[in-house]
């Protein structure tokens, strides 16, 4: 794979997400020199997907006049369960989408090998290369939102199972016959850690009365108690969801502590909507957590930081990690 052909020296990351999707194209230093976006429109089904990623990327193409005969190959990163070595999405529950053969649509479409990764991996591997986890030789990433992603990028690799991307920290059981997780699964760590979580209790300490701020501005809706809405509540003086947060931010701590004892990263890495809205309450609430509780051996090894890679990170980390796995192969 991977033509060595100097012509083919441009790389596209794609960033297939839940509500929009992204391409960037990136020259053979990983620079950027030309992006398109759209709209998944998930809705339209996985046929009608397949060619708005194509034409996403086509356009993007198009903006950095780059032609896909220059391409060396194209990194996808897409939210799991991902069949890595076939680069099929077997489940993608916010699409909708089972058994989606992504590679072989995309290489089809261009003419050049495709790498289909995870999205959270893809997001990490891009804060190791170009961010926050810059020259780590364990580099752990961690990113709170709806659910609870993770990933590893240990001494320049990935961590990836055989076939299946891994550091599902979001479904650790941490509470014995504990609440029903989204997975199917009772009392995983999503379930008292994750932005869901906090949302729901809010919710409840809105309608309860311990909130008044929170019910006054956002209701008893989850669609609208998203982070700034958590954010809004703490600092419009609603006690009650200050602890809901710092509770949930000791629970991620608690996942984060099993982590760090069977792994010992010199870095943590924390991303995502909770992370950007409240990096100092739950943040230090987290890390707090986390080094009272790995092995005291370990309490000063590793340090936490806040991405830095921002909106691109997924489709950085794609183009960089298919660039990886393509010169490497
Ligand atoms: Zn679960």
């Amino acid at each position: 794979m991977g033509s060595k052909n100097d012509e083919r020296n441009f790389w596209v990351g794609f960033d297939l997400g839940g509500t929009k999707m992204m391409a960037v194209v990136f020259d053979g230093e990983l620079k950027v020199v030309g992006r398109e976006r759209k709209k998944t429109k998930a809705y339209e089904g996985a046929e009608a997907g397949i060619e708005r990623i194509v034409r996403t990327i086509g356009d993007a193409l198009d903006d950095a006049h780059v032609k896909k005969d220059a391409l060396a190959g194209i990194g996808v990163g897409t939210p799991g369960p991902l069949d890595l070595n076939e680069g099929v999405v077997v489940e993608a529950p916010n699409l909708g989408w089972k058994n989606v053969r992504l590679k072989q649509h995309v290489e089809k479409a261009f003419g050049c090998p495709a790498v289909v990764v995870n999205d959270v991996d893809a997001g990490l591997y891009a804060e190791y290369c170009f961010g926050a986890a810059q020259k780590a030789a364990c580099a752990v990433g961690v990113f709170p939102g709806t659910g609870i992603g993770a990933g590893c990028v240990y001494r320049g690799m990935l961590i990836q199972g055989s076939k299946y991307s891994c550091m599902e920290i979001g479904h650790i059981p941490v509470v014995a016959d504990g609440a029903l997780c989204g997975c199917g699964q009772r009392g995983c760590l999503e379930t008292v850690a994750s932005r869901l979580a906090i949302s729901s209790a809010a919710a409840v300490a809105a309608s309860r009365g311990q909130a008044p701020h929170l019910l006054e501005k956002s209701g008893t809706d989850l669609a609208n108690i998203r982070s700034n809405a958590i954010t809004d509540s703490i600092s419009g003086g609603d006690k009650a969801v200050e602890e809901i947060v710092r509770h949930a931010a000791r629970w991620l701590g608690h996942g984060i502590a099993i982590v760090v004892n069977l792994l010992a990263p010199d870095v943590i890495v924390m991303g995502g909507g909770l992370v950007e809205a409240m990096p100092e309450l739950y943040v230090e609430e987290v890390e707090k957590a986390t080094r009272a509780l790995v092995l005291p051996s370990y309490r000063k090894t590793f340090r936490l930081a806040t991405a830095k890679m921002g909106d691109d990170a997924t489709a950085t980390g794609a183009a960089a990690w298919a660039r990886h796995v393509l010169e490497t192969s």
